[in-house]
Parts: structure tokens; sequence; C-alpha cells
């Protein structure tokens, strides 16, 4: 486990990779130590530079060398200690024993091997994607028009960019708790109502897409989500409640199925719950209305490979209310 902590020495702004676990003490002695520039700099957390155009030192996997080195020379040392002193060597054998175990098992291996991963990944990115495409990335250098907005869970498994070959640029995008898109409400839910506020406003996308998917937890949550209303997590389940209407229409139509098949048409029909609660949004009625604007639900399905995507016929005046426009809502698979 790795902290990082901040602070600042003789105008410096330190940036120090600290382990939290049993093994941090002969790390804290060696902090990976980012210095900015030197006067009058904020804090390198907020400034408006990529991490990795810090000194190179700051990804520098040197934590395993060091630590290695620390634990040889403490065994060597013991080892002297047992050769020369015979009487200790229960207890130098069993220090011994002792910090071979820590080696096993320190949490330097994870620090090493996330930033390795962490490092290697951007080499990749920068040399095979970056660095090839100048002209692409050039453009976004100056700003960015994307086509879609599109609301996906959090999952580690369903990333847009990944299953719908999205490249930079091309989708700005929502990423939450079963891929929810509550209702306008601007004290509870302002994270997503100014993204949405952005994407259509001020980068005019053209298409805002929510896509569901398949063995969502987010989904399972609220469909096990007691009738009495009681809650047990702090965030969770009041967030996924967004979908209880989509829960009660399954309820009806499926009430009587196995629980794995609720959850499954659950997570698709939170996605056109979603679809409906965008449309409390002005701007993207506004943008329906001159049809500047298109509305797409979407489901993965990683288990059998499949992705389903279904448009919003709707015939809308700009006299019609919310309500009203929510009941005319048509779906259609493409
Ligand atoms: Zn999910």
């Amino acid at each position: 486990m790795v902290r990082c902590t901040m602070s600042t020495v003789n105008g410096c702004a330190l940036t120090s990779l600290i382990p939290t676990a049993q093994s941090s003490s002969s790390l804290k002695r060696r902090p990976i130590v980012v210095c900015q520039a030197l006067s009058n700099s904020p804090p390198s957390l907020i400034q408006n530079k990529p991490v990795f155009a810090a000194p190179a030192p700051i990804i520098h996997p040197i934590l395993t060398e060091d630590m290695g080195k620390e634990y040889e020379e403490a065994i060597a040392g013991l080892q002297k200690l047992l050769s020369e002193k015979e009487e200790l060597g229960p207890v130098a054998a069993a220090k011994i024993d002792q910090i071979k175990a820590e080696l096993a098992t320190a949490d330097k291996t994870t620090v090493s091997s996330t930033v390795e991963q962490l490092k290697n990944g951007f080499v990749h990115f920068k040399r095979e994607k970056y660095e090839k495409n100048p002209a692409l990335y050039g453009e976004l250098a100056k700003g960015q028009s994307p086509t879609y907005m599109v609301f996906a869970c959090s999952d580690s498994r369903v990333c847009p960019s990944h299953v719908l070959n999205l490249h930079p640029g091309e989708a700005f995008m929502v990423r939450n708790i079963a891929n929810m898109v509550p209702a306008y409400d601007k004290v509870r839910y302002s994270g997503v109502g100014s993204a949405i506020e952005y994407a259509v406003l001020h980068l005019k996308v053209k298409e805002i897409i929510v896509i569901g998917h398949s063995a969502c937890g987010g989904i399972k949550g609220l469909m096990s989500l007691s009738d009495d209303g009681s809650t047990s997590t702090d965030f969770i389940e009041d967030w996924v409640k967004i979908g209880l209407p989509a829960k009660a229409k399954v309820k009806a139509e499926l009430g009587d199925a196995p629980f794995a098949d609720q959850c499954g048409l659950c997570e698709k029909e939170a996605v056109n719950v979603s679809l409906g609660n965008l449309l409390s949004y002005p701007f993207v009625r506004e943008g329906l209305v001159k049809k500047t604007l298109a509305l797409k639900g979407g489901y993965y399905d990683f288990a059998k490979g499949s992705f389903e995507l279904w448009g919003l016929e709707f015939a809308l005046s700009p006299s019609l209310s919310v309500k009203d426009v929510a009941t005319i809502l048509h779906w259609k698979l493409y």
C-alpha cells in the first residue's frame, strides 16, 4: 500500500510515495522525491502538467533494489554475528528467518509491480500511439470536439474506449456505479449534471449513449435492496436507487424468474430509466427538439462478447413537459 504525501521544503514541492505497511520503516528514509521548479511554484499535484513529464526518478522503481539491498546487508550482518558468537545462534537464526519472511511478503513487490506496470503502460502508449499519431495528438492539444458523451459503469471490464474502439477525443465520458444518469438535481447530483451540461452546451456532442453491461454488481445491488428501504452502505445503495423504476418494472414482468434473469433484464431497463432521466435536463430536451442531439442505449455482454445498441424515437414538440415526453418513448433495437 502506498499513500501519496506532499510537502514543501525550501520552496521545493515534494511528492513522496511512502509505503504504509509494516516494511515502511526502511523505506521512509528513502522516499521517492520529485522536486518541481524552485520558487513560487504550486504543489505539483495541482499543476497543469502531465505526471510523466516529471523527472524520471519519480517513476523509476528504485524501491525494490534499495529494500533488497538493505535486507541483504541485515542478513549478512546477522550471519557474521552468528559465526562470531555461537551462543547467539538460535536468536540470530530466528531473526534471519523473520527478515527473509518480511522480504518475501513485503509490499515492495506490489509497489514495484504497479509502478512498473504504469510506467510500461505509458511508455507503450507514448511510443506506439502518441508518437505515431502526431496529427491527432497535435489537434487534441488545441482542444476537444467529441462526437459522443458516454455513460458507462465503473466496472473494470467494460471500458468503452476498448469495447467500442473509441479513440482519444471521440468520447466525453462519465463512469459510475451501474452507469446511471440521475434526474436533474442541482444539489444531489451536480457532478453528473455539470458533465452533461458541459458536454451538451460547450462540447456540443451529437449523441449521448448510456451503456449497461452483463453481471453488473451495481444492478445486482439494486435488485437486492430491501423492500423496507433500509441501507447498510454509505453511498452505494442510495446511488443505485436511481434505478428503482427499472427494478419495479422487472419485478412486475419477471417477478417469478430466477434472480439472475431479473438482474439481466434490469441491466437493460436501468439504461432506459437513465435515458428517461436525461430528458429532465433542459439542455438535453432542447438538443432533442432541435435535432442536434440524439440519445442511445447500449448493452455490452462480456460473457457472450455481444453488444446491443438501441435508439430513442420520439415525437416531441417544445410545449410537451418531461412527463409527457416520458410517456411517448419507443425503444427500437437496431
Ligand atoms: Zn456495472
